[in-house]
C-alpha cells in the first residue's frame, strides 16, 4: 500500500510502497478514510533536532485519523469489522493514572507505551497511508450517526485540542467574558466553533489572512482582527479596558505571546496551544495578577467523544480542502504557504475522488 513517510528529520515527506499491516492480538487495523494535516507535521520537517522529541522517524505521517475497522486481532473487543471510527491519536500504557483518565498524551509510564509521548503519525505509522495499525481497540472511538469521516478526522486533533483547551477555562466563559483565539487555522477555527457551542464567552478571532478572519467571522466570531501594533488595544477596548478571560495562542510566537499577555484579563488564563518556540517572560509585574499561563498538550478520549456529538449536532463543522494520497505533500505545501482555510485533508482511497 502506500503511505506518506517522514524518513529523517528536517526532511520532506515521501510517498512510498510499504506492506499492509496485519493486527496481532489485540490490535485493529483501520481502514483509513480521512487524514488531516496538521501543522505540527510542519514543525517535525522544518524544526525538530533529532534527540528533541523523545521518538523518531521513519514513521507515516497523519495523527489526525478517522476510518472503517477493517481487520481485527484476536482477542479485541470492542469493535465490529466495518464501524465508522474516529482514531485516538496518544497512545500511552493505559492503566497510569492519566491513561486511565483518558488523557495518554500525559501517560505516566512511557516505558510500557507503544512511543513514549507519541501515537500513530507521531513516531509510529499514522494515517497517510490506505491502512493504520491501531494497537488497542479503546483508542478507536465510534462516530455519531451524522457525521462522516472526512468531517470527523480533523475532530480528532484540530477540534480536540481547542477543546481541552476551552474546557479546562470554562468555569471563566461565562455571559460577560471575553476569549481571544490567536491563529484561526485548523485548530483555532475549531476553537471559534467550540467558544460559540459551549461557553457564553465573547470571541475575538486573530489571524494575518484575511480569508482566515472571514471564515472565523462566519463560524460565530464576534470580532476579528489582525495582528499588528494596534491589536492590544482593540482587544483592550472591546473588553472595556478589562481584558481577556482566556486567551488561546495557536501560534505560540514570542510575539503572539507578548500579545496574549498584554490583552488578558487579571485572573485570565493564556493557554500555549501553538509550537512555533517562542518564549514569555512571566514576572511579578510582567503578567496581569493571577493570570494562569499554561500549555496543554492534545486532549482526552471522554472529551473526543464530546466533539465528535457537538459535530453530530451541527455545532461544530471542519472547513476542509481535500487532497488524494498521490498529493498528501502538496497539502502540506499549501498549509505551509497559508492558503488552507479551516483544515487540509487527505482522502487515502484510491475509489475517492474529492
Ligand atoms: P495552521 O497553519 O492551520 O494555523 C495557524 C494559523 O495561525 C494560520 O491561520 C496563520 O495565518 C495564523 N498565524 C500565523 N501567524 C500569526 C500571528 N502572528 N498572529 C495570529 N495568527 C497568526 O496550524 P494548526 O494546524 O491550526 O496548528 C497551530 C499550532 O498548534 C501549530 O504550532 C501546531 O503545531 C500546534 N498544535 C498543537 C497541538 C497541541 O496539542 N498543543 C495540537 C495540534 C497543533
Ligand atoms: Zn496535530
Ligand atoms: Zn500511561
Amino acid at each position: 500500500m502506500k503511505a506518506l513517510r517522514l524518513n529523517a528529520w528536517k526532511s520532506e515527506p515521501v510517498l512510498e510502497e510499504v506492506p499492509r499491516p496485519e493486527p496481532g492480538p489485540g490490535e485493529v487495523v483501520v481502514q483509513v478514510g480521512a487524514a488531516g494535516a496538521c501543522h505540527s507535521d510542519l514543525h517535525l520537517m522544518h524544526d525538530f533536532e533529532a534527540g528533541a522529541l523523545p521518538w523518531s522517524p521513519p514513521f507515516t505521517l497523519g495523527h489526525e485519523n478517522a476510518g472503517w475497522v477493517h481487520a481485527i486481532g484476536t482477542g479485541t473487543r470492542g469493535v465490529e469489522l466495518g464501524q465508522p471510527v474516529a482514531v485516538v491519536g496518544a497512545w500511552g500504557c493505559g492503566t497510569c493514572r492519566h491513561c486511565l483518565d483518558g488523557l495518554e498524551t500525559y501517560c505516566e509510564r512511557p516505558d510500557l507505551a507503544p512511543v513514549p509521548g507519541g501515537g500513530g503519525g507521531l513516531g509510529l505509522d499514522g494515517g497517510m497511508a490506505e491502512y493504520m495499525l491501531v494497537p488497542a481497540a479503546r483508542h478507536l472511538v465510534p462516530l455519531p450517526d451524522g457525521l462522516d469521516v472526512v468531517h470527523a478526522a480533523p475532530l480528532t486533533d484540530a477540534g480536540l485540542t481547542p477543546y481541552h483547551a476551552v474546557r479546562r477555562s470554562g468555569h471563566k466563559l461565562g455571559p460577560t467574558a471575553t476569549a481571544v483565539v490567536i491563529g484561526v487555522g485548523g485548530l483555532g477555527h475549531m476553537a471559534v466553533q467550540i467558544l460559540r457551542a459551549t461557553t457564553g464567552a465573547r470571541v475575538v478571532a486573530v489571524d494575518p489572512r484575511g480569508t482566515a478572519r472571514d471564515l472565523a467571522g462566519r463560524y460565530g466570531a464576534d470580532l476579528s482582527l489582525s495582528p499588528g501594533p494596534d491589536l492590544v488595544q482593540e482587544i483592550r477596548e472591546f473588553t472595556g479596558g478589562i481584558g481577556a478571560d482566556l486567551v488561546i495562542d495557536c501560534v505560540g510566537s514570542d510575539d503572539t505571546l507578548a500579545a496574549a499577555a498584554a490583552c488578558a484579563r487579571q485572573l485570565g488564563d493564556i493557554t500555549i496551544v501553538g509550537i512555533a518556540g517562542g518564549t514569555l517572560p512571566v514576572s511579578f509585574f510582567g503578567v496581569p495578577y493571577e493570570v494562569s499561563v499554561q500549555t496543554t498538550y492534545w486532549g482526552n478520549r471522554r472529551e473526543l467523544v464530546e466533539v465528535l456529538d457537538l459535530a453530530s449536532r451541527g455545532l461544530l463543522t471542519a472547513a476542509t480542502s481535500l487532497y488524494t494520497l498521490d498529493d498528501a505533500a502538496m497539502a502540506y505545501q499549501d498549509l505551509a504557504h497559508g492558503s488552507v482555510d479551516g483544515r487540509a485533508v487527505v482522502i487515502p482511497t484510491d475509489s475517492y475522488q474529492p
